[in-house]
């Protein structure tokens, strides 16, 4: 449930109807995209957990893979990253369309963040979700809501208001980043 409409298109349309909008998609008349942070999925270095048959330690590489994707420590073949196969399949001819584009965390999982709790399903989490989307026609809505902190401030503690406002602003990242079926941890601040 907290995973629906991570990843849409706005259109810049006349007016809502079917010929105004399939013609904003054939025209490409796209005004941004809203896309899941690659970094968070499972598979985006190439690596082994720690806690594998043989292993000591964690291995993961963002740069200088093995050739034969041999794992070092265990020997058996690891899964070649996302990030890397996106680096494999670049053609340096072809310019890429530049489009404007915002990475999103789900709510839940900033507020699971915020409090400290594990699990973004939680019931702590869900009722706190439940309350501010009281104020807000929808979770989209609420990250596009300029002025944010003005509407959610006597609504939640200063330091969940503080790190919700830092990842509208994109003060975000996932360190270490998903590897070897390990989501990519979140990390909220510059
Ligand atoms: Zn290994």
């Amino acid at each position: 449930m907290n995973r629906i409409g991570r990843e849409f298109s706005v259109l810049n349309v006349k007016e809502l109807s079917y010929h105004s909008i399939i013609n904003a998609i054939r025209e490409n008349h796209v005004q941004f995209t809203a896309e899941f942070n690659p970094a968070e999925g499972r598979y985006f270095l190439t690596g082994h957990r720690a806690d594998r048959k043989g292993h000591q330690t964690t291995i993961v590489y963002s740069k200088n893979i093995p050739e034969n994707l041999c794992c070092p420590q265990c020997g058996k073949k690891m899964n070649l990253g996302v990030q890397q196969r996106c680096l494999n399949l670049q053609d340096k001819n072809i310019r890429p369309i530049k489009r404007d584009f915002i990475h999103l965390i789900p709510l839940t999982e900033v507020l699971a963040y915020s409090y400290d709790i594990k699990n973004p399903n939680a019931k702590k989490v869900k009722t706190v979700f439940g309350e501010l989307m009281r104020y807000f026609p929808s979770e989209i809505a609420f990250w596009q809501t300029e002025n944010l902190r003005e509407k959610i401030d006597t609504l939640l503690p200063e330091k969940v208001v503080q790190e919700i406002i830092a990842v509208q602003q994109g003060k975000f990242q996932f360190d270490p980043p998903g590897y070897d079926g390990i989501y990519g941890k979140l990390k909220i601040g510059s």
